[in-house]
């Protein structure tokens, strides 16, 4: 496995592979790997023949006052752990290397980009669709894979990938959870063993109310209420929001028809923790 640090290194390597003939599927994290991330690296290498992984921390995705200082970062552990998913490159960029000092330019995505995490982190969807667009055009990918987990951002990526004309596949893995079914998350280290027992309640109070949607419930505040009710349970938990929306432009529903998305994000202790699940009625 390769270990790629500067944009110019990668261009080569990427036009080098594109000239071979080669399919470069793409994987972005942050790093702190985990088997959420490592599953984008097997969804990815069913579609590609060279798999490059991006690891950076992106500054302009977090917000002031978030956690881009003390994000969990372990290079090494992370490089091992992609090698053995099978990725074949990791491009691992500091922050200079991708926003020197004179970098003026952004890409921003409307409306989708104002609701759900994007009402409580406004400036977060601009750094994402921003690194994103730059990382596309350092890696130059024929495939990219995403989370289900962030399902608002994968929509957001996929609407700037439309609306830009990047010539990519964009692919959304579904979401990795622990065995009582919490997503997986690199910052679920945050929380403490009390909290960590709460943060079960999300997926909970998710298939809860998938059940109620099943025995017929098509309102979305009785939806809603329910699961508000079996988080506000849990001592250590505030709860950002819970929403259910259209899945093209996020629009909160009322009354359940079609496929919707559930989403919420709540925070407990120091972590803010998102889940979400789709359904088609
Ligand atoms: P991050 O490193 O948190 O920015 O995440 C990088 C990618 O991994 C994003 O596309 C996330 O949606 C995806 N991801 C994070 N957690 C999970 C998970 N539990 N299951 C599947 N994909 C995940």
């Amino acid at each position: 496995m390769k270990i790629i640090v500067s944009v110019s290194d990668m261009h080569k390597q990427a036009d080098r592979l594109r000239r071979e003939g080669k399919i470069i599927g793409f994987v972005p994290t942050m790093g702190y790997l985990h088997e959420g991330h490592l599953s984008l690296i097997r969804e990815a290498k069913k579609h590609s023949d060279i798999i490059v992984m991006s690891i950076f921390v992106n500054p302009t995705q977090f917000g002031p006052g978030e956690d881009f200082k003390d994000y969990p970062r372990d290079f090494d552990r992370d490089a091992m752990l992609a090698e053995s998913a099978g990725c074949d490159i990791i491009f691992h960029p500091n922050v200079q290397e991708i926003y020197p000092e004179n970098h003026k330019t952004y890409v921003e995505v409307e409306q989708i980009t104002k609701v759900l995490c994007g009402a409580s982190r406004p400036t977060h969807f601009r750094g994402v669709t921003t690194i994103v667009a730059k990382l596309f055009n350092i890696i130059k990918p024929h495939v990219a894979v995403f989370g289900q987990k962030d399902a608002q951002q994968a929509i957001v990526i996929k609407r700037m990938v439309q609306d830009l004309n990047f010539d990519l596949k964009i692919l959304v893995a579904p979401i990795m959870r622990e065995p009582d079914g919490l997503a997986m998350s690199s910052r679920n280290i945050y929380l403490t063993p009390e909290q960590r027992k709460e943060a079960a309640i999300l997926y909970q109070s998710l298939m809860q109310a998938k059940q109620m949607i099943e025995q017929g419930e098509r309102n979305a505040d009785q939806i809603k209420a329910q699961i508000r009710s079996m988080i506000e349970q849990q001592p250590d938990a505030k709860i950002d929001y819970i929403e259910i929306v259209d899945t093209t432009n996020l629009n909160p529903v009322q009354q359940l028809e079609g496929e919707v998305l559930i989403a919420l994000a709540v925070k407990i202790g120091k972590p803010r923790l998102i889940d979400n699940v789709f359904v088609r009625i």
